[in-house]
């Protein structure tokens, strides 16, 4: 049997980089309170013995009222660990140490990793780990997680205590006292502690840097305008950055094709069979790696860049205001950014919103956040129909303002279905919280984009190409298997032609929508499919190309406009729904879900359809 090990630390202490450095595993890092909601499992080995390590989710204290907290302070109360491993803040030694002697007191055997002890040292503080170690009657490790120093001493101070049960001084310290008693022991131990074991040897200028960059970025008259200006120069650094790649990819792709040809024709494959291969998959997939993969490529690891760096805090600061007028919590906007990755992810981490109606309605309307899947699709809707020439400089900008004011519209939705539901659901006024701003960080580059690549980029192409294919093969045999004059899959777009007319799109459009459903990655390759069904793509050009295939079929500026609307607002995907019936435990509430964005899609499509 593996020793039981756990990790556990305030918020953004760096227990998921100790964990990942541990175990190998890829656990999501980021420099905000709240990432990590779940606890995850990973193993390690030293000295032919097993190590199985959980990262529990950061708390501030044991005795508190979040859920991340309560399943913290659960799992060290129900499973008896062989050694927990606290993770302090060295910069923040004495907030840290609360909590740790929460922990001690509650579980025998355990070690202190002081981690950020670069931040620490900037901050120009030094913590004695020698006297430390004595006082509490555990190890204590000193480490930079990030730098990956002193991992080597963690694992062999954690497989110490696993061999030894080394009990440590402050177990069952607090059991007999009342809460507050407790509190106050513990504040006046922990500073104790501070007085003898930390040491402050010159000024923190790090802190007062800090100070002055927030007095910019969260100020009434600044903050809102500098965020707006942040979120264009992203979109515009994608909007460049893409065309390039999206060119060299399409040639790539194009000088293949030619090469599938000459060994279909060789093997003399039946057409029907070269005919799924070449024009229903091949050219399909191509187009969507061509189109969707170098904006996905160039804006998800600049976002983690702004991730680890220390910036989503403060948009949710910024954001807080608005939140609290609209009868919603201000932790939402975090829920949301996650949302902008996967609204998958963005539900489950509503759980960081403690009031149970606040959290419903962060879970309600969450899919108004673009995700992953569909952001890309507004991405190439923007660059093939409003941007005037594909490469331009001036192009690029006019896409990045575009972007900048659908996401605004989004946070906008957000806001008002947030006010309806709160008034629906009677939620008292919203409660307040409490949102720690991490300090700045520089961010790992090359790990942070290689990791954002890896992990968002690979993973959601991953999915558009696994559903896209077979889709593809259904929807190239749905359009060559013919019921009197007309095939399948004519049968069903020409079914929901007349009320996809109605909405300023088609049926080719809906059908795609319905059928995306698994992944919303997929629905660009079931229109291009269906369209290339009827025999219209024939070359490989890139986008000029794939802007005339739906020029072809009748799409105007319009219909763009309207794919873009309901882009944004339809039902969320098959997985976003079952997470969110998994969070709400309601049937009611996920249907309530899918009906919220879908209806308020239909009726803003209808209207515009008929004003533009
Ligand atoms: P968790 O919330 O406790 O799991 O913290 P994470 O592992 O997600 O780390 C929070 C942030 O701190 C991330 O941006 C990490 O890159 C960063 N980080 C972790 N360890 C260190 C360290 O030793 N030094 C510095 N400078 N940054 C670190």
């Amino acid at each position: 049997m593996p020793y039981k090990v756990a990790l556990a630390g305030n918020p953004n202490v760096g227990k998921s980089t100790i964990f990942n450095a541990l175990t190998g595993l890829k656990q999501h890092t980021g420099n905000w309170t709240g990432k990590t909601v779940e606890s995850c499992e990973g193993h390690f080995s030293e000295n032919n013995e097993m190590y199985s390590v959980v990262d529990l989710p950061g708390a501030y204290s044991l005795s508190s009222f979040s859920r991340e907290e309560a399943v913290t302070a659960d799992c060290l109360q129900s499973t008896s660990f062989d050694c927990v491993a606290i993770v302090l803040n060295a910069g923040v030694p004495e907030r840290n140490l609360i909590f740790a002697l929460q922990v001690l007191s509650m579980v025998p055997h355990a070690i202190l990793c002081l981690n950020l002890t670069d931040e620490a040292a900037k901050k120009g503080l030094q913590i004695n780990a020698g006297q430390l170690s004595k006082r509490l009657g555990i190890p204590v490790v000193s480490c930079c997680a990030a730098k990956k120093q002193g991992l080597r001493e963690v694992k062999r101070a954690i497989a110490l205590v696993c061999r030894t049960k080394q009990e440590n001084a402050f177990f069952r310290h607090l059991q007999p006292l009342r809460e507050d008693a407790a509190d106050r022991l513990l504040h006046r131990y922990a500073k104790q502690l501070c007085d003898t074991c930390v040491t402050r040897t010159a000024a923190d200028r790090k802190t007062r840097r800090d100070r002055k960059i927030d007095r910019i970025l969260t100020a009434k008259a600044t903050g809102i305008p500098l965020m707006l200006l942040l979120c264009g120069v992203l979109f515009w650094l994608t909007a460049v950055g893409a065309n390039y790649p999206s060119g060299w990819l399409s040639t790539l792709f194009a000088a293949v094709k030619e090469r599938l040809v000459t060994v279909c024709s060789a093997f003399a494959l039946p057409k029907f069979l070269s005919g799924i291969i070449i024009d229903g998959i091949y050219t399909t997939l191509g187009w969507v790696v061509s189109v969707m993969l170098p904006p996905m490529a160039i804006f998800f690891p600049l976002f983690s860049l702004l991730e680890d760096a220390g910036f989503l805090p403060r948009i949710a600061f910024n954001l807080d205001r608005c939140f609290a007028k609209c009868g919603a919590h201000g932790k939402q906007s975090l829920c949301m950014m996650m949302g902008i990755g996967c609204n998958a992810c963005g539900v489950t981490g509503c759980r960081i919103i403690e009031n149970d109606k606040e959290r419903l309605i962060a879970v309600l309307t969450n899919t108004f956040m673009p995700c992953n899947g569909r952001l890309p699709i507004i991405i190439a809707m923007l660059t093939l129909f409003f941007a005037d020439s594909p490469n331009g400089w001036v192009s690029s900008c006019h896409i990045a303002m575009l972007m900048v004011a659908i996401l605004a519209g989004c946070v906008l939705i957000t806001l008002a279905a947030s006010k309806v539901l709160s008034t629906a659901l009677k939620s008292q006024s919203p409660s307040g919280f409490l949102l720690e701003l991490p300090p700045y960080r520089a961010p790992r580059l090359l790990k942070t984009v290689t990791r954002s690549f890896l992990d968002r980029t690979l993973f959601v192409l991953g999915r558009a190409v696994a559903v896209a294919a077979p889709a593809g093969a259904v929807i190239w045999l749905c359009a060559n298997i013919y019921i009197g004059d007309a095939s399948v899959l004519a049968y069903c777009t020409d079914f929901l032609d007349p009320v996809g007319r109605f909405l300023g799109l088609d049926g080719v459009i809906l059908t795609a929508l319905l059928l995306g459903f698994p992944a919303n990655e997929t629905v660009i390759p079931i229109i291009l499919m269906a369209y290339t069904a009827n025999g219209t793509l024939t070359e490989f050009t890139g986008s000029e190309q794939l802007y005339s295939l739906l020029t072809q079929n009748g799409w105007t500026a319009a219909t763009a406009v309207c794919m873009i609307i309901i882009t944004v607002l339809h039902f969320p995907c098959s997985t976003t729904c079952l997470t969110i019936k998994k969070e709400t435990g309601s049937l009611k509430w996920t249907l309530l879900s899918m009906a919220i964005p879908t209806i308020t899609g239909v009726v803003l499509c209808a209207v515009t359809a008929h004003v533009l």
